[in-house]
């Protein structure tokens, strides 16, 4: 599976009760082996990355619908639909066998037919095994194709239905993807200024940019040539703009923000200068560390700020405590209105990319090892000594290192962290997460 291709989308839709959680989970619990799996923004789960027959895609829970009363359920799952159509390539209308068909239901299908959508129709809760009940043919007057019975709470016809899912994704070669370039994120909260960061990216003389339309998808990644490499913007800014919804937005702006994070290799965490840290950027933000991308945190509107010399040096310092938990990230300070230090953005992003896929030779990774472990001897405790035998990179991006040693508990963190200290400092990895892994050896 390629780093950069963007996954295919399937979204799940129907009316409430119909068991359209029931089959999130069922299909991330069971029949899905999971890569990966996100506590959404709301409580619930809003997306998981599946497989079915070696074949990678995201699905898509397009949410809850809150109220109950009739009126204001079929003006949710229109938006519910809208938005499904917007994003998803594939979309399942899930239905109920004992409700048998609804107004709401032919409403949404026939929205869902209009859109030429691929949509498999599910049919829940046919919990026997054996002949589908006659109820199911009545769901063929959606006029959407073959209902598949199914029972999400017990799993039954989920494996034909998610072949069906199958045959309609977008052939694989659709969405492949520039793989020599840098792929980078713009992720931040709705008016940080991304579109005006792109835009102005764009605008720039010396930059060759290139629109590629991003298959069946809404997003559009901004290809773009300068003198400090290949770097192709994933964008994440269309989404406020496009759509009619407002309620879910959040919802999907955050979702986006994810799956930009999945495809990127560096990560440009958009600030605003005026508005400072919030907790929304500390969430994509933390995504992105614990997918070990590198990232840089990008003040913007930085033409709005008053300052005098230590401005800038006061703003870093509370940045600094905002985003402790990857002090690796560089800072730069921009404007996107006025392009200042714009340019500046690329040497950057270059830097913690070459940072984030280097590979250490054992033989280096082991003289800087020795060397550390003589200057500050391993810590003792009760009269055994911690040993380090060896260090090994065992992968990159992020750098991964494994560190044999004889007693995992005496490896204390603040050695841990000495150890670290050293790598970073002498490979320049300044600006990307790393990680270690420490091994007992007898
Ligand atoms: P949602 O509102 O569409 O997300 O529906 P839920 O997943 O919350 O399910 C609504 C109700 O239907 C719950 O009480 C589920 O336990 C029940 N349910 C879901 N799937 C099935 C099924 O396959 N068979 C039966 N008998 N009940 C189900
Ligand atoms: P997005 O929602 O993150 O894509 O944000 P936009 O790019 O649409 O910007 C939101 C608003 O902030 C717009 O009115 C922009 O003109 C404004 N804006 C964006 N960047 C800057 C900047 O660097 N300085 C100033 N003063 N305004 C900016």
């Amino acid at each position: 599976m390629k780093n950069h291709m963007a996954l295919p989308v399937v979204a799940v839709v129907g009316r409430p009760n119909v068991g359209k959680s029931t089959l999130f989970n069922k299909l991330i619990g069971q029949r899905l082996s999971i890569v990966e799996d996100t506590p959404g923004v709301t409580r619930d789960r809003i997306y998981a990355k599946g497989e079915w027959r070696n074949r990678s895609f995201m699905l898509v829970d397009t949410g809850g619908i809150e109220t109950v009363t009739d009126d204001v359920i079929l003006k949710q799952m229109r938006r519910q639909a809208e938005l499904a159509i917007e994003r998803a390539d594939v979309i399942v209308l899930v239905t109920d066998v004992r409700c048998g068909v609804t107004a709401d239901d032919s409403a949404v299908a026939s929205m869902l037919q209009k859109s030429g959508k691929p949509v498999v129709l599910a049919v829940n809760k046919c919990d026997s095994i054996g002949e589908p009940p006659m109820e199911l043919y009545e769901f063929y007057n959606l006029g959407i194709g073959d209902p598949f019975p199914i029972s999400a709470a017990h799993g039954h016809g989920t494996g034909d239905m998610l072949d069906a899912v199958y045959d309609l994704l977008p052939p694989e070669d659709q969405l492949e993807d520039d793989e020599d370039a840098i792929h980078v994120a713009i992720i931040g909260k709705p008016n940080v200024g991304k579109s005006s960061l792109v835009n102005r990216i764009a605008g720039e003389e010396r930059a060759i940019v290139s629109n590629v339309a991003g298959t069946t998808r809404d997003a559009t990644d901004t290809t773009v040539e300068n003198e400090d490499g290949k770097f192709v913007l994933i964008d994440t800014a269309g989404i406020r703009k496009k759509a009619r919804v407002t309620e879910r937005i959040e919802h999907y702006s955050v979702l986006r923000a994810y799956m930009a994070v999945d495809r990127a290799d560096v990560c440009l965490i958009l600030i605003d200068a005026t508005e400072g840290f919030t907790e929304q950027d500390s969430k994509v933000a933390g995504y992105a560390h614990e997918q070990g991308k590198a990232s840089i945190i990008v003040v913007n509107k930085w033409d709005l700020i008053e300052k005098d010399n230590t401005t800038m040096k006061e703003f870093e310092e509370k940045l600094q405590r905002d985003f402790s938990f990857m002090s690796y990230a560089p800072f730069v300070f921009i404007s996107a209105k006025t392009g200042q230090r714009v340019p500046k953005l690329f040497a950057k992003i270059r830097e913690v990319y070459e940072q984030n896929a280097m590979r250490i030779s054992t033989g280096m990774l082991n003289d800087v090892l020795a060397y550390a472990t003589t200057r500050v001897q391993p810590p003792s405790d009760k009269g055994r000594r911690l040993k380090i035998y060896y260090m090994t990179q065992a992968s990159t991006k992020p750098p991964t290192f494994v560190i044999f040693v004889n007693r995992a508990d005496l490896f204390h963190f603040s050695y841990q962290r000495y150890i670290e200290n050293q790598i970073r400092s002498t490979f320049g990895l300044t600006g990307t997460p790393v990680r270690f892994v420490v091994r007992e050896r007898a």
